[in-house]
């Protein structure tokens, strides 16, 4: 496999190319078709998060098909295109994990932060926080959604179905989410620091 690794934070990624490593049960390997580039991305890179498991390839909106199974996957064929999301492994244990807020798990393992992410042509995932993905999108359009788009619906679920929604901050998710409110016949209104009215007039 072929990706671009970042070494050192603060430093250009760098190419690399490896042999293919074995899959665990659980675990799918990607044909790698898009990766989104998420601001977490550019986070890490600038040394902004601390302790990325370097060195790492970035990188967790990846679409992909799945080219080899792990001998416990059941929910997935050879062949199908899947998502990987930030979110790449959790403990399945402790209070977080039981109560379906794996999110929230202290042990969680982060795509492109502690595991390696989908700037690369192929990618590991493990299968269990793998999405399917319907096929009336293209790789680059459902990309952004496995982590902008992802946040974004969770805080529209959990704004119910308010006429006035507000949003603080305005990026990758918030442009998303002003879409969908809007074909919702709902109202938005986002809070922006100086720098982000551009962005947020252009929508
Ligand atoms: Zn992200
Ligand atoms: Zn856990």
């Amino acid at each position: 496999m072929q990706g671009m690794s970042l070494n050192q934070p603060g430093r250009l990624l760098v190419m690399v190319r490896r042999g293919p490593l074995s899959l665990t049960a659980e675990q799918v390997r990607l044909s790698v078709s898009a990766c989104g580039v998420c601001r977490t991305d550019l986070h890490i890179v600038d040394g902004e998060l601390a302790q990325p498991a370097l060195p790492i390839i970035p990188g967790h909106e990846i679409v992909g098909r799945i080219v080899e199974l792990g001998n416990g996957v059941g929910r997935f064929k050879l062949g199908d295109r899947v998502g990987v999301p930030w979110l790449g492994w959790t403990c399945g244990e402790c209070e977080f994990c039981r109560r379906e807020q794996e999110n929230l798990c202290p042990s969680a393992r982060f795509t492109g932060y502690h595991i390696d992410g989908g700037f690369a042509n192929e990618a590991i995932a493990d299968a269990r926080f793998a999405f399917p993905l319907p096929e009336n999108y293209t790789d680059e359009e459902v990309a952004p959604l496995l982590c902008a788009g992802l946040i974004g619906w969770r805080a529209l679920h959990a704004a119910g179905d308010a006429r006035r929604v507000g949003l603080y901050g305005f990026g990758a998710a918030a442009h998303i989410v002003t879409q969908v409110a809007k074909s919702h016949g709902q109202e938005i209104f986002a809070f922006v620091r100086p720098d982000d009215e551009k962005a947020a007039a252009s929508t």
